[in-house]
């Protein structure tokens, strides 16, 4: 096979969201796996839904993501220029050479006519009629007019779009390296405007234009794309180039079932941009990890991959066609699991940046041994930060349930001789402290949980945590000691 080429090819008209990513993430794994070249395309055509910074979005999103491209507006590349904007001549080259080979034509229809033809043909079993082989013939274009009328109507500078001729009675085929063999009747395809009256092309020209001279090898794109594949497929024909291998991956579905509209994603609480992911303080690894598996599996049970890990194993064949459900829950597991595999040194850094944003400064090294002892606990780094105010502070008040369920009538007693223990002298390691607090409880005859959860709770204020032991040597004798007293005299 010849070098592998993909393109991620969006559309300018918003921040990425994340199906997007995971388009962007599948033709990813194929180009590394396979030595190839991976491409960013922006396909900025249509004007009027531009959006001035989601380029700039998609460049970052890529990069937060891991996903380095090779070619690209910025990569530059000896495609270029990679923005179809700045393509023009090339599609509209194109799209005379299909006029004049016959497999495109020129419509005049102004929108009243196509309205009016809409309105006349519309019945209940076909609510919206298109222009297509039923229909074109009874519309203005240079398939009804006289050669002479389409030259003058031209010439004097009638607005009109070139639209494709879908002749009926073919059967179009594809294989999708995804779905097998796909086909579709012509009848079913509209003869779709490949240059608009603006004189822009529309997506569908550009699209194939661009994939032939970028040499892509593989199409990887959503679902929401086959139904334009026909037409693709024709425009390769009647252009006389090899049509790319088809991939299309399967619906991202919501949790209540059906597509993962913008709509139903908000109505159920599901951000769509992975800006907002980004915000919400998702690590990068695990969202990449999660997509990765919204549509393809390893073959195995296996789940927590890094992106060097899926470039190992991914491969279109285990790529399913049915829809997908999409987990928040799930993804933040995996955000957890993700989070225990970072180093200790980048959580730390974060979370003193964090810590220092809200006017806690402390010392780099006891961060350090704070974030080791809670970097297994939490689901999310910025917890680090927001559940950990006992490490940095006494606790001000004591969890009541807690206290309800743990908090005996001989607490406070046991409590104050653990304090009095601890400032008569303790090596501050969890091994010292987990010691002095059995001999205490086996001298006074009680099993080691009637101090252990009074003594939890009067250090942090909480019944969660790391091991108290390791949270009491680094907290220190001294702080525990003062906490343990406190708790004494404030829950009696
Ligand atoms: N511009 C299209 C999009 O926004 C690209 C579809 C394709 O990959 O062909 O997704």
């Amino acid at each position: 096979m010849s070098q592998v080429r993909v393109r991620f090819a969006p559309s300018p008209t918003g921040y990425l969201h994340i199906g997007g990513l995971r388009t962007a993430l599948y033709n990813y794994l194929l180009a590394r796996q396979t030595g190839g070249t991976f491409i960013l395309r922006i396909e900025d055509t249509d004007r009027t839904r531009f959006v001035a910074d989601a380029e700039d979005d998609i460049l970052a999103t890529l990069k937060w993501a891991g996903l380095d491209v090779d070619e690209g507006p910025e990569a530059g590349g000896e495609c270029g220029p990679y923005r179809q904007s700045e393509r023009s001549a090339l599609y509209l080259r194109h799209a005379s050479e299909l006029v004049d080979s016959g497999a495109a034509y020129y419509a005049f229809d102004t929108p009243e006519e196509l309205d009016a033809m809409r309105e006349r043909l519309k019945s209940p079993q076909d609510p919206s009629p298109r222009y297509d082989c039923h229909t074109r013939g009874n519309m203005r274009n240079s398939l009804t007019l006289s050669p002479d009328d389409v030259a003058t109507l031209l010439a004097t500078g009638t607005p009109h779009v070139v639209r494709l001729l879908v002749e009926p009675g073919k059967t179009i085929s594809f294989v999708d390296a995804v779905r097998d063999q796909v086909s579709f009747a012509s009848e079913v395809v509209d003869d779709q405007i490949l240059v608009k009256s603006d004189g822009m092309p529309t997506y569908h020209l550009a699209n194939v234009v661009d994939d032939h001279y970028m040499s892509i090898t593989h199409v990887i794109r959503g679902e929401e794309w086959l139904s334009s594949t026909p037409k693709h497929i024709l425009l390769y024909e009647a252009l006389g180039w090899t049509a790319p291998t088809m991939a299309h991956l399967p619906l991202i579905l919501s949790p209540t079932g059906g597509k993962l509209s913008k709509r139903a994603a908000e109505r159920q609480g599901i951000p769509v941009l992975v800006k907002q992911y980004q915000d919400a303080g998702y690590e990068p690894e695990a969202l990449v990890n999660y997509l990765a598996l919204l549509g393809w599996n390893p073959g195995d049970d296996r789940e927590i991959f890094d992106l060097a890990g899926l470039v190992e194993v991914f491969s279109l064949e285990r790529v399913g066609s049915a829809g997908v459900q999409f987990d928040l829950e799930k993804l933040a597991w995996f955000n957890g699991q993700h989070l225990r595999r970072l180093p200790v040194a980048n959580l730390a850094e974060r979370t003193a940046t964090a810590l220092a944003s809200t006017g806690i400064e402390v010392d780099a090294a006891y961060v350090t041994e704070m974030v080791g002892l809670m970097q297994e606990r939490v689901a999310f780094a910025s917890e680090l930060a927001t559940t950990t105010g006992y490490f940095f502070s006494d606790p001000m008040s004591y969890d009541e349930n807690g206290v309800k369920k743990r908090w005996k009538d001989d607490s406070a007693e046991l409590v104050v001789a653990y304090a009095a223990t601890l400032e008569a002298g303790i090596e501050d390691t969890p091994e010292a402290f987990e010691q002095a607090l059995r001999q205490l409880t086996e001298t006074r005859e009680v099993g080691a949980g009637r101090l252990i959860h009074p003594a939890r709770l009067a250090v942090s204020g909480v019944t969660m945590g790391p091991g108290l032991f390791e949270m009491m040597a680094l907290l220190g004798s001294e702080t525990c000691a003062r906490r343990l007293r406190r708790a004494a005299q404030v829950l009696g």
